[in-house]
C-alpha cells in the first residue's frame, strides 16, 4: 500500500524451550506465529488480545528490541532487519517506544531532564549539547508538564505524570512511528483519559503514527483508527474500529466485545454475553487448525484440521479481514464453505 509506513509480513517469533541435562531444545513457544499487517502513516493501529497473544512480544519486534525467527519488517521502504550498525541506530530514531508501567520505566535515580534527554546521548546530532535544556523543557512543555520541573526526580510525579514524561521520551528524537505498549493500563480511569488525549493531539501536531497495544477494548476503541486482534500468536480479525466493533465476524472477537463492561444496569442485563470455556492454550503446544477450536462456540469438525486463513469475509455491510471458516456477523448465522464463500443464511440473536 502507497502510504504505508510500517509494513510486517508473515512475522514469526518462536522462542525455544531448553531441557535435560544438556538444555537441548525441546520446543518452540510460539509468541508470533506469522503475523502480517500495515501500518498507514498518521494512522493508529489498534492491537488487543488476552494476555499470551503476542502483542507485546510483537511490539518489541516492530522496535527490533528482539530479532525475528523470520519474516520481513519494511519501514518506509527499507528492509529493517537488514541494517546494521550505524543505519540500524539511525532507523532507531523513527521508530520509539513508550513503555507500560510509568512506575518502573523511568530510572529514580536520574532527574527528569537526564530521563528525557537520554535519546539526545545516543544519538548526539539531533541535538547539540549546549541547546539540550532548552529542547528537554519544549518537550515538558509540549507534554503539559512544567518545564522548571526539569530537576525533579521520577517519584516526584504521579502516575499520569509519569507517563507523559515518558511520552516526552518517546517524541524527543522526533520518530515518525511511536508503538505504545499498554500505556495507560497502569492509571486510574480518569487520567488514561488525559493521557490518550495527550497522544491525540500530539499525533495532530507531529503526524505520528501509532502502533497501540492494549488489552482494554474501550480505549483502544476510543484511539484507533484501525484494529487487530491477536489470539496466541496470529492475526484473528483486522479492519477499521467500526469494523472490529459494529460488524465483528471472528467468534474471538464477538466473545471479546460481548466481555466489555456497560455501566447501564438496563443494557446489560440485555446484553448476550459469550463466556468462553477453558484457559487459553499454551503458545508451545497451540491446537491444530484454527487455534481457537477449543474454545469457540461456532466450532466445526473442519475447524480443528485446517487452519483458517485471514481473508475478506462479508460483515454484513462490507468485508473485512477475519480468520475464521465461518466468519459472520454475531447476528447472522451463516453456513460458510472453507473457501468464505456464503452458502446460507439464518438470523439469530444467539450464538450458534
Ligand atoms: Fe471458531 Fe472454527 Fe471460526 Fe475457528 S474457524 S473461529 S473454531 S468457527
Amino acid at each position: 500500500m502507497a502510504d504505508a509506513i510500517l509494513t510486517a509480513t508473515d512475522l514469526v517469533k518462536h522462542y525455544p524451550i531448553r531441557g535435560g541435562v544438556l538444555r537441548r531444545t525441546v520446543g518452540h513457544v510460539k509468541a508470533v506465529d506469522g503475523v502480517s499487517f500495515e501500518l498507514r502513516k498518521g494512522e493508529t493501529l489498534g492491537i488487543v488480545g488476552e494476555s499470551g497473544c503476542g502483542k507485546s512480544t510483537l511490539g518489541r519486534l516492530l522496535m527490533r528490541l528482539e530479532e525475528p525467527t523470520s519474516g520481513s519488517l519494511v519501514f518506509d521502504g527499507v528492509d529493517m532487519y537488514s541494517q546494521r550498525g550505524r543505519a540500524m541506530r539511525r532507523l532507531r530514531r523513527d521508530i520509539q517506544i513508550v513503555f507500560q508501567d510509568p512506575y518502573t520505566s523511568l530510572n529514580p535515580r536520574k532527574t527528569v531532564g537526564d530521563i528525557i534527554g537520554e535519546p539526545f546521548d545516543i544519538h548526539p546530532d539531533v541535538v547539540p549539547k549546549k541547546g539540550r535544556r532548552r529542547a528537554v523543557q519544549d518537550l515538558l512543555d509540549k507534554v503539559g508538564l512544567n518545564p522548571e520541573h526539569i530537576n525533579r526526580y521520577p517519584h516526584q510525579f504521579s502516575g499520569g505524570q509519569r507517563q507523559r514524561i515518558g511520552i516526552a521520551r518517546g517524541i524527543a528524537l522526533n520518530p515518525k512511528v511511536l508503538v505504545c505498549d499498554e500505556p495507560v493500563s497502569a492509571l486510574d480511569v480518569s487520567v488514561q483519559a488525559q493521557v490518550v488525549n495527550l497522544m491525540e493531539q500530539l499525533q495532530d501536531d507531529l503526524g505520528l503514527s501509532y502502533v497501540f497495544i492494549a488489552h482494554d477494548l474501550s480505549v483502544v476503541r476510543h484511539i484507533s483508527d484501525r484494529v487487530m486482534v491477536m489470539y496466541l500468536g496470529k492475526v484473528a480479525e483486522l479492519g477499521t474500529e467500526d469494523e472490529i466493533y459494529e460488524r465483528p465476524t471472528h467468534p474471538y472477537t464477538q466473545a471479546l466485545l460481548s466481555a466489555v463492561p456497560v455501566p447501564d444496569p438496563t443494557l446489560r442485563d440485555r446484553r448476550d454475553q459469550i463466556v468462553l470455556q477453558g484457559d487459553v492454550p499454551s503458545p508451545a503446544n497451540p491446537p491444530s487448525g484454527c487455534r481457537f477450536h477449543t474454545r469457540c462456540f461456532k466450532a466445526q469438525e473442519v475447524c480443528s484440521v485446517e487452519e483458517p486463513a485471514l481473508t475478506l469475509r462479508p460483515d454484513g455491510v462490507g468485508r473485512h479481514e477475519s480468520a475464521c471458516h465461518f466468519a459472520a456477523p454475531r447476528e447472522v448465522i451463516a453456513t460458510v464453505d472453507v473457501s468464505g464463500q456464503q452458502t446460507d443464511t439464518a438470523w439469530s440473536d444467539e450464538p450458534s
